[in-house]
Formats: structure tokens, sequence, C-alpha cells
């Protein structure tokens, strides 16, 4: 490395490089920055430190993205015994700027200067002199000693880099915070990039399942203290030179340094779940966390933080919507179903727009007396590309994205149109129902219940006849919000219906929660009636629909496909029957014919 060496009449010459003026006790040099530097008592160092209580590798400076930055220790995390201080401030990583003066200890300190600066020595000494009466080696002085001058110029200093408890740490778990976590990562991925191309490191990103619910249900300061006790729990089992952090909310990071391979990385995140989804109690509560964990490895060349952590963030989302409380490694595949999920939000958004979505009607029967009672309003979407796209794919999409409220919104009123137009037909003498299905980020809002009456005053309809589908976690997962919808809801006369029941395991038990009408058995069991495994799917639905009449909820079966099913159905008293057998799910057109003529039951039972 080039050193200039300060005369002390001279000046030194504009530099392309940043330099640094470092003076140990009486000695000073002045050196020019390469892209890393590395400042220590190794003789491997750039910058040979030999004073007592100085580290081997004692601080880095790195450049990255033009900005020239220093860290506490070197880039793999290690650092230094007595840590290091930038204009009075304890750091661990912090961003250089013009005449930051450097403490690694007493008498050992350093003065940072940016490129095309032109300095006189007598100028640059006397700053350097200055900051060093402002900043003596890690304690900062206080301003009564100060004159009004230095006085304002520490203030100022304090309002640029601000307290270090606030900047570094999450003010509730006392975990690294965010920006921490960022720079080690950064480290990590510098250190790969500059040093060892072998070094293997992972990102983990942690989630906690349902703690929205946890927080919602049980309070704020529950929620708090379970984040602090998932923090502490996660401090502990990481290993020494790791890090973990919280991102916000409910996420936290960990960096796992210094791998052998891609599975000791899985070992490890195995090893964090098992510990972090022990049952834990707080205050009077027992509550079990779950977690969803993504992880990006080191192995897939990244450049940024941002990728790595928006990788690992990806897998996390993957493992949450493929059953939760799992871990996922982030790989090509995910990032395919990533991008084609990016694709179809994009498209989604643009047929919203466009009033490119269809609804589709499947007919509700009495299975008592076989008249046609309504119908279920189903979401279709024609892909110019893909074709037919099931809203089983594309209403998650909605429901993260936010466009379910627009999609929702805009399907009560085409479907309040349509049942209007039906009641007012002289062709159709049924009085018709129909089913929407509602999604439970609808119920977050009590707009839907104004959203409702508003079309049931405007087509005038009565509002009996609107049949609400919710789906069965509800049940579980009801907030103090969506139960006040789902009374307020009630309040106004619309029927309430729970969709898909018995896949969620959730209990009759809960049907007492929320004010239920109808209960809708999943298509799951009705398939496996006069099939495979029979048996409990028979005990189940017998017990459903039983229970469900002991209490006063009707019931429908839905997904019927054959005469056995609706004949074994009939017998056992289930109120309505929907599936292919009755019908598929058809345009306006043709349930309007079918309302009009009613279901041919001729070859049925
Ligand atoms: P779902 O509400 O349980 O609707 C019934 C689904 O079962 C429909 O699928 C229907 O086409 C299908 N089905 C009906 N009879 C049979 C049968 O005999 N056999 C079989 N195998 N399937 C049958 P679809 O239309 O693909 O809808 C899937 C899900 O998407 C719906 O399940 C519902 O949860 C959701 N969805 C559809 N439209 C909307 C909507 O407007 N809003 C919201 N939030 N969700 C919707
Ligand atoms: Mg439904
Ligand atoms: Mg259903």
């Amino acid at each position: 490395m080039e050193k200039l060496f300060l005369d002390k009449k001279g000046s030194i010459k504009i530099a392309s490089k940043a330099y640094l003026i470092i003076r140990e006790k009486s000695n000073f040099s002045v050196s020019q920055i390469n892209k890393i530097v590395s400042i220590g008592r190794d003789p491997k160092n750039d910058f040979i430190l030999s004073s007592k209580g100085i580290s081997r590798r004692h601080a880095t400076i790195y450049l990255k993205d033009k900005c020239y930055f220093i860290v506490d220790g070197d880039l793999k995390g290690n650092v230094s015994t007595n840590g290091l201080w930038v204009n009075g401030i304890k750091i661990s990583v912090h961003q250089l700027d013009n005449y930051d003066f450097i403490s690694f200890q007493k008498g050992v300190e350093a003065f940072f200067i940016m490129p095309e600066e032109c300095l006189s020595t007598g100028k640059m000494l006397e700053l350097f002199f200055k900051k060093s009466f402002l900043f003596a080696s890690g304690k900062t002085i206080r301003s009564s000693f100060l004159n009004g001058s230095e006085d304002r110029e520490l203030k100022s200093q304090s309002t640029l880099v601000p307290d270090p408890k606030n900047s570094m740490l999450d003010g509730l778990t006392y975990l690294p915070n965010r920006s921490n976590f960022f720079s080690r990562v950064e480290r990590a991925l510098l250190f790969k990039e500059q040093i060892d191309q072998q070094y293997i490191f992972a990102v983990l990103l942690i989630d906690l399942d349902r703690f929205k619910i946890i927080n919602d249900s049980l309070g704020h300061l529950v929620g708090d203290e379970l984040l602090v006790n998932i923090a502490e729990r996660l401090s502990t089992c990481i290993r020494e030179g790791d890090m973990a952090c919280r991102l916000g909310g409910d996420e936290f990071g960990v960096l796992l340094s210094d791998l052998n391979s891609l599975d000791e990385a899985k070992l490890i995140t195995q090893r964090i779940q098992r510990s972090l989804s022990k049952p834990l109690q707080i205050q009077s509560h027992e509550i079990y966390p779950s977690l969803s964990i993504g992880i990006a490895s080191s192995n897939l060349g990244y450049k940024t933080v941002e990728g790595i952590v928006r990788d690992a963030d990806t897998a996390m989302h993957y493992a949450k919507s493929n059953g939760k409380s799992k871990f996922i490694v982030f790989n090509e595949k995910i990032h395919r179903t990533a991008t084609n999920l990016f694709q179809l939000d994009n498209d989604l958004r643009k047929v919203i727009k466009q009033d490119g979505l269809q609804i589709f009607y499947q007919p509700i029967v009495s299975l008592k007396d076989k008249n046609l009672t309504g119908f279920e309003a189903l979401l279709r979407w024609k892909h110019s590309d893909k074709g037919f796209i099931s809203p089983s794919v594309f209403i998650p999409i909605a429901e993260e994205n936010g466009l379910i409220h627009q999609v929702g919104d805009w399907l009560i009123d085409a479907v309040c149109q349509q049942l209007a137009s039906w009641n007012n037909s002289s062709n159709i003498k049924n009085s018709l129902a129909v089913n929407i299905n509602i999604s439970p980020k609808q119920l977050m809002d009590s707009s839907i219940v104004k959203r409702l009456l508003d079309n049931t005053r405007k087509y005038n309809l009565d509002p009996a006849k609107i049949k609400l589908e919710i789906i069965e976690s509800i049940l579980m997962e009801s907030t103090e919000q969506t139960k006040k919808v789902f009374i307020q809801l009630k309040e106004a006369g619309f029927q309430l219906a729970i969709d898909d029941f018995g896949v969620g395991y959730s209990s009759l038990s809960y049907l007492n929660r929320l004010p239920i009408d109808t209960l809708k058995i999943d298509k799951s069991f009705v398939k496996k009636i006069g099939g495979d495994g029979e048996t409990t799917s028979i005990n189940v639905t017998h017990s459903i629909i039983a229970l469900a009449h002991s209490i006063g909820i009707k019931v429908v079966a839905e997904g019927i496909e054959n005469l056995y099913q609706l004949a074994w159905l009939r017998q056992q008293k289930c109120d309505y029957g929907q599936g292919y057998l009755l019908s598929k799910p058809i345009d306006a057109n043709e349930a309007s014919r079918l309302a009009e003529k009613g279901l041919d039951w001729t070859w049925k039972c």
C-alpha cells in the first residue's frame, strides 16, 4: 500500500482515493485507502497498529457503491476486543464521512478524509486535534467543558449520528435491528466476494404464523411478550458468530455464518424451529408458537443484501402457503413459482381494470323437494394465454395484494343486479337466493356491511336472500373485529354460511361463537361416500348433519357427483345439495334458463 508521510509544512495533494491519517501515540502516518483495508495487530493487516489493547483485526474499511464503511473487527463478523468509536460513538458499522474521527483506543486514533479533498497539513492537524479533544477514546466529553462553538459542533454531530441504542437495537426485544442485520449480511457478502469465495453463509427469515390473531384476540401486551420470548430463545439457539435480529413486526432474521454446507444450515434451522415452537405460558395463556422459515444460501451467488433477504422472504412465504410451521430453502423452482405469481399478479390487476372477470353460477337445490333454491356465485378468469385460471389460484393473490376488496365490491354489485333481474322475471316462479363467497380479508373492514346494504337497497332486494359464505377457519381465528362485522351482517338480515366445513378440524362447539345459519359440508367428505375411505366420511357427514340440525343450522352438501351420494344425503335429511351431478357452474344466461325451467330430475332419483 502506498503511504504518504506528512511533511509538517507541505499539504497533501488531491487524491482520487480516500485517505486515513493514523496517529499511534506520537507517530502520524497518512495512507490512501484501497477497496478494502484491514487495521490491527496482525502483521498481515494493511495498517499495523502495535499498541497494547489493539485486537489482531481491530477494524476494516471497505468501499461499496462509492461509499466507505468502517466495521468493528473483520468482515466475517469477528469483532475487536475493545470496540471501535467514530466521533465518540461506539459503532459496529458506520458509513464514513469527511473528517470522521476514529478511536481504536486512547492514543490510537485516525482521521478519515474523502477523495478529492485538498487540505493543508496545518489545517488537517488542527482539525485532528480538535476532534481528538471532542471525542477522546470513546468517551464523549461533557458539554460543560466545551466552549460555545464546540458545543454547537457536538450537538450537530449528535443529530447526524443517532444514539447507538436506538440505531442498532430493536426497542422491544433488544436484538440487533434491521439495519444492523443488513450491515452484517453485507459484510458476509463482501467477505465471500473479495476474500474467500468458498465461504458459505445463509440468511433465514422467520415469521410467526397467526401472530395477528394472537395480537388481536389476546391483546398487544401478550403479543409483545411473545415476541420478547421468541427473541430470547432465538438468541440462545444460534451459534457464536451468527446474528439474530428482529426485522420488524413478527419477522426475525438470522445470519448463519461460516457454514460447512447447506445441510448444516438446515440442521441449525431445524434446531431453531424446535426450540422456538415449544409452548409458552404468557400471563394466563398457553401459546403454541408456530413458525414459517425461509432459507437463502450464499451458494446462489448473491451480489446484494436485498437479493439474499428477498429470496429468504420468498421461501418463507412459500413455506407459509404450503401449510405453515415448516422451513423451505429457496431454489430455482420457488423462483419460477414466485415469478409466475408476480406475472399473475400483474395480469390480475389488468383484467380487473378492464372488467374482464366473469361470474358463473352453480345451482343449489333443496334435497327435500328437489326445488332450485338459488345459486352460488363463483368467479371465473379467462386468461388470454393460460386459459381458465381457478379462483383457488387467483383469490389468494388478490387477498395478498389487497385487490380482493375491489374484486369483492364489483362482484357484490353484479350479483345483486343479477338477483334483481331474476326476481323481476315473470318466467321465474321460485324465489331465489344467491350465495356470495366472502374472503376473511373483506370481513376485517366493516364497510362490507354498508356495501351490501347499499346494494340491497339499490336493487330492492331482501337481505335474507343473500347468503354470505365464509371459510371454516374463521370460526377458530375470528377476532373481535370479524365477530363485530358478523353480528352487524346478521342484524342487517343477511344469512351466514360456513364454507368447506370439516376440513379445518374445527369442532361444532365453535359454531356458537358466531351467528351461523348454514354449514356447507366440504366436498372432500361427499366425494368419499360410496368410495374408498367411506366409513370416516360417512361418520363425519352423519354427525355434522345431526349436530347442525340439533342447534337449528341448515346443511348444504357440496360436490355431489353421483346418484349414490345424492341418495345417501337425502336419506340423512341433508337440506340442500350442490355438485356436478346436479349442474356444473354455468354462465348467467344459462343460469337464467335453468331458473325458468327448473332442474331436470327425471334421470336422477
Ligand atoms: P367454494 O366456495 O367451496 O366453491 C365450490 C367449488 O367447488 C367451486 O370451485 C366449484 O366449481 C367446485 N365444485 C362444485 N361442484 C363440484 C363437484 O361436484 N365436484 C368437484 N370436484 N368440484 C365441484 P371453483 O369455482 O374453482 O372455486 C374454488 C374456490 O374459489 C371456491 O370454493 C371459493 O372458495 C373461491 N371463490 C370462488 N369465487 C369466489 C369469490 O367470488 N370470492 C371469494 N372470496 N372466493 C371465491
Ligand atoms: Mg363457496
Ligand atoms: Mg365450498
